[in-house]
């Protein structure tokens, strides 16, 4: 049997891009059943993220072809949120999901590979990018330390994917199992596991509007994603605490043997020494606070244990 594909695509004040996308979607869509690559009944879902222009009326009116679904969210909610508003919705019906970008900068013509992919059995199909010849060298910057960061606390994240994804139903219905309010699904997908695999693609311009991720909201994502995910800043302080703790009893004998050469002013070497000794002794205590700051931070995020990927034998 075909598989019923559902295409998940948040907006936030994408008047001007909108009948584009709609026209280019139904297209593919009707290509792709053509193809006879996904069911007929397949459809795409535009979750409109509280806009301010008339994104909600355009999708409203796309809805008259029953292909079209609308799901409008009461306020600006975020790009993750409307993402996991619309899978939820998606996952009701449909056998997998492909999220992207209301812009379509992820090439739709890679959809195809998308749905072999998902044909061959894998769960959960990243699109990565091939080259980032489209970005400016800012962001081509910024964007290869973040994933370097996140590797280096010890993240597992796919390098150069956004949130262009194929998942199966199961593995959404998995994803919702996760409690968590900040969202960052490029982190939190990964560890679902089930067999998982990549497409490359080539990102392109935005053709009409503007970016919804000015610098500002895209360094506090970056900045979210590290702190949602590692706790490992907080062990470096507990680190650095006790390097200055060591230090400080290096010069314990420094000063010691500067007093005894006779060359310090009066209370330089005890103000000189219990600096160094205390301030090391904060940063170790400070750094023990963390750790178990760190552990509510993960208890609190009550994230599921583990999934089950298959079962073998009777019952
Ligand atoms: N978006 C959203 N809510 C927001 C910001 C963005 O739903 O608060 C949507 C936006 O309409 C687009 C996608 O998220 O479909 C990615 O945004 P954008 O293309 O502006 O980001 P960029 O490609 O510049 O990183
Ligand atoms: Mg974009």
């Amino acid at each position: 049997m075909l598989p019923r594909v559902c295409f998940v695509i948040p907006c936030f004040n994408e008047e001007e891009m909108l009948p584009f996308t709609i026209q280019k979607m139904g297209e593919k869509l009707q290509s792709l059943i053509e193809k006879e690559l996904i069911s007929d009944k397949s459809k795409v879902v535009f979750v409109d993220d509280g806009s301010k222009d008339k994104t909600w009326d355009i999708i409203k009116a796309a809805t008259k072809d029953n292909r079209f679904l609308g799901v409008k969210l009461s306020r600006n909610c975020g790009h993750q949120n409307a993402l996991m508003a619309g899978m939820s919705c998606a996952v009701k019906f449909a056998d997998c999901v492909i999220t992207l970008d209301a812009d379509l900068q992820d090439d739709i013509n890679v959809i195809d590979e998308f749905i072999q992919k998902y044909n061959e059995g894998y769960e959960i199909v990243y699109g990565v990018r091939s080259s980032r010849k489209t970005d400016t060298f800012f962001k081509r910057f910024t964007a290869e330390a973040f994933y370097k960061l996140m590797r280096a606390f010890g993240v597992e994240i796919v390098f150069n994917h956004a949130d262009y994804r194929l998942m199966s139903k199961r593995a959404i219905e998995y994803l919702l199992q996760f409690e968590e309010r900040n969202l960052f699904l490029r982190g939190m997908i990964p560890l679902i596991g089930l067999k998982s695999t990549v497409v490359y693609y080539e990102r392109l311009e935005r053709i009409a509007g503007k970016t919804k991720y000015p610098l500002k909201k895209m360094l506090s994502f970056a900045f979210e994603g590290i702190t949602s995910f590692s706790v490992k800043p907080i062990k470096y302080i507990t680190v650095a605490g006790f390097l200055m703790f060591l230090l400080s009893f290096i010069i314990l004998v420094y000063a010691i043997v500067q007093k005894i050469k006779g060359q310090v002013v009066t209370g330089w070497t005890s103000l000189t020494i219990s600096i160094w000794f205390i301030g090391g002794l904060q940063l170790v205590a400070l750094g023990l606070i963390g750790e178990y700051i760190g552990k509510i931070y993960k208890e609190v995020k009550r994230r599921p244990l583990y999934f089950i990927e298959e079962i073998a034998g009777d019952e």
